[in-house]
């Protein structure tokens, strides 16, 4: 966090999960609006500023992407340093994704050295028809782990907003 005359904020949010789960697409949905059906791996751009305003104050969230590297399980420690936020995101139609959460978990809390707010991301919540993981299952796991749950679509755009806001707002929450 960097605080500027008391009233500026900028906290880091870092993005996880399996390969090809909607990591990039939620970001560039939530930042730009955008969505994209052939993503490639994040290329060049690190990370996204966001602002929002909290009881008058301007918070600025700044959103990491992995670059693609977690298809190597290769994650640095320069991607968790200094977040005070995270969402640990699992596709809703793919089982081994979400058999990954706890692994992600893991690894979060090796590198981090602040509380951080976690949120369980249940993505392409639009794919209904082929779901394979309950809602209630990743409830559960989010409860176990005391994280924050949401289900999400960054095709249709369901809940992708909130999802971030929420950890934005514990985040300043934490420190405020
Ligand atoms: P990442 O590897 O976790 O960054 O995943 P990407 O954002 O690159 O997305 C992987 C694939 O899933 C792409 O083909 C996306 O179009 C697709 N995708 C991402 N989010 C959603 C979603 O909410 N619903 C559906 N149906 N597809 C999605
Ligand atoms: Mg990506």
């Amino acid at each position: 966090m960097e605080e500027e005359e008391g009233e500026e904020y900028l906290f880091k949010v870092v993005i996880i999960g399996d390969s090809a789960v909607g990591k990039s697409n939620l970001l560039s949905r939530y930042a730009r609006n955008e969505f994209n059906i052939n993503s490639k791996a994040t290329i060049g751009v690190e990370f996204q500023t966001q602002c929002m305003d909290i009881d008058g104050k301007e918070v600025k969230a700044q959103i990491w992407d992995t670059a693609g590297q977690e298809r190597f399980r290769a994650v640095t420690s320069a991607y968790y340093r200094g977040a005070f936020g995270a969402l640990i995101v699992y596709d809703i139609s793919r089982r081994t994704t979400f058999d990954s959460v706890e692994r992600w978990l893991q690894e979060l809390r090796t590198h981090s050295d602040t509380t951080v707010a976690r949120m369980l991301v249940g993505n392409k919540c639009d794919l209904e028809n082929i779901r394979d993981i309950s809602v209630e299952e990743g409830k559960s796991l989010a409860e176990r782990e005391g994280l924050f749950f949401m289900e999400t679509s960054a095709f249709d755009s369901t809940n992708v907003k909130t999802a971030f806001e929420i950890v934005i707002r514990e985040i300043y929450n934490n420190v405020s």
